[in-house]
C-alpha cells in the first residue's frame, strides 16, 4: 500500500464499540480483568499500553516500514532509550553535527554512565571506519543533519556497522518517511522526534523508535518504555496520529516551498551560504538525490554575509516567519541557532536556520526579500 493510504488507515480501524470513524481518546488507567484474571482485550495498565498508543504506533511501524514501534514522550526519551537498551563500557559512534539535544543526552547523561562515544563527521566515511572499536555496538546517523543539513549515506554507514558487529540507527525526523526510508538503506532502527513532522502543528510532544524487526534490541528498548514510564500520553498519541494523516500532502508543500526559497536565497548578495540539500552546489547533493525520495526536506539553514549581528537584524525583521525554536509545524520558523545551543556549540554564528511552513510562497519570499533589505 502506498503512503498516503497507510498515513490514513494504517492503525486505525473504526471503533469496534461505536462505528466512530475517528478513534475515541482512551483516558482510563486501567482495564477491566476477566472472571479468570486474564485481560480479554489485552489492555491492562496505561503504562503498559494504551489503545491510543497502539493505533500509534502500528501506524507510524507502517509508515517506515517497520515491523514494531515504541512512542514516548518526547522525541530524547526515545533517542535515550536506545543508549540506555546498551550497557556502560558498550561505544558508539555519533555525528558531530546533529540534533543539540542528541550531544547534551551523550555528554551529560550517558558518558557518565559508562557509554564511551566517540564524536566524527558522519559524511566522511573513512572517519567513521577508523573509529570503529571491538566494543562498537551502535553508529547513529543523522540526515540531514542539525543544522548544517550535511547528508550522510545510510547505506555505507550500515555496511560498517553491520561488518562491524554493530546496529546503524537514524534519526529520521527532518526527512520523514515521505523522503527518505532508512530500512531500505539497511538502517536497524529509526528514531522520530514526533514533535515535529508527524505531529505537524508546533501542539504535541511526542517520540517513536521503530524497529526493522522486533529484535531483541527492540525488547529492551520496549521495555525501558514500559518500565521507565517516559510514555506517550493518550490525547498526545491521537494528536500525532491526527497529524500524520496528511503528512505525505505537508511534506510536498514544504519541500516545495523550501526548494523555491533555498534557490532565491542562493541567488541574494546579502547571503553568505545557503545549506540544502536539493541545492546542486551543496556537497551532500549526490547522496541525497539518491536516497532522499520526491523532494529535500523543509528545512535549510543560511549563513548570513556580516556575521552575528547581521543573522540577529534579518530576524528580527521579518513579519510572517516567527523567530522560534523548533520545526516541522504549518507555519514557518525562522531561529539564531548558535545562541540556543549553549556555549559548547560548533554552530557558525552567523546562521539562521529555517524551518519553511506551508503558507504561500510568494508571501514568504517577500518576507524574507523585506527582511535581507
Ligand atoms: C527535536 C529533535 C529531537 C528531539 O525531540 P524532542 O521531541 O524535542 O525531545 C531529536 N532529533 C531531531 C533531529 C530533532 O529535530
Amino acid at each position: 500500500m502506498n503512503l498516503e493510504t497507510l498515513a490514513i488507515h494504517a492503525g486505525r480501524p473504526p471503533d469496534s464499540a461505536t462505528g466512530a470513524v475517528t478513534p475515541p481518546i482512551f483516558l482510563s488507567t486501567t482495564f477491566e480483568r476477566d472472571i479468570d484474571g486474564s485481560y480479554p482485550q489485552g489492555y491492562h495498565y496505561i503504562r503498559d499500553n494504551n489503545p491510543n498508543r497502539t493505533m500509534l504506533e502500528r501506524c507510524l511501524a507502517a509508515l517506515e516500514g517497520g515491523e514494531a514501534a515504541a512512542a514516548f514522550a518526547s522525541g530524547s526519551a526515545a533517542t535515550a532509550s536506545i543508549f540506555q537498551a546498551l550497557a556502560p563500557g558498550d561505544h558508539t559512534i555519533a555525528p558531530q553535527d546533529a540534533y543539540s539535544g542528541t550531544g547534551t543526552l551523550l555528554r551529560s547523561m550517558f558518558i557518565p554512565w559508562g557509554l564511551q562515544v566517540t564524536f566524527v563527521d558522519m559524511t566522511d566515511l573513512e572517519q567513521v571506519q577508523q573509529a570503529i572499536q571491538p566494543n562498537t555496538k551502535l553508529i547513529w546517523v543523522e540526515t540531514p543533519s542539525n543544522p548544517l543539513l550535511k547528508v550522510t549515506d545510510i547505506q555505507k554507514i550500515a555496511a560498517i556497522a553491520h561488518h562491524a558487529g554493530a546496529l546503524c540507527v537514524c534519526d529520521n525526523t527532518w526527512a520523514t518517511p515521505v523522503l527518505q526510508q532508512p530500512f531500505q538503506q539497511k538502517a536497524d532502527l529509526v528514531v522520530h522526534s514526533t514533535t515535529k513532522y508527524f505531529g505537524g502543528h508546533s501542539d504535541v510532544m511526542g517520540g517513536v523508535v521503530i524497529a526493522q524487526q522486533p529484535s531483541n534490541f527492540f525488547q529492551r528498548i520496549r521495555q525501558i518504555q514500559v518500565s521507565g514510564g517516559a510514555i506517550a500520553a493518550p490525547f498526545d498519541c491521537w494528536l500525532v496520529l491526527r497529524g500524520v494523516q496528511t503528512l505525505p500532502y505537508r511534506m510536498r508543500g514544504h519541500c516545495h516551498n523550501a526548494m523555491q526559497i533555498a534557490e532565491f536565497l542562493s541567488q541574494h548578495s546579502a547571503i553568505d551560504t545557503v545549506h540544502y540539500p536539493g541545492l546542486l552546489t551543496h556537497p551532500g547533493y549526490p547522496i541525497a538525490a539518491q536516497q532522499m525520495i520526491g523532494g529535500f526536506g523543509g528545512m535549510l539553514s543560511v549563513q548570513v554575509k556580516g556575521g552575528r549581528t547581521n543573522a540577529f537584524a534579518v530576524a528580527a525583521k521579518v513579519k510572517i516567519f516567527t523567530r522560534a525554536t523548533s520545526l516541522g509545524g504549518v507555519e514557518s520558523l525562522i531561529e539564531h541557532r548558535a545562541s540556543i545551543e549553549g556555549a559548547a556549540t560548533k554552530t557558525p554564528e552567523n546562521l539562521l536556520r529555517l524551518s519553511i511552513g506551508l503558507e504561500h510562497i510568494d508571501d514568504l519570499i517577500a518576507d524574507l526579500t523585506q527582511a535581507l533589505e
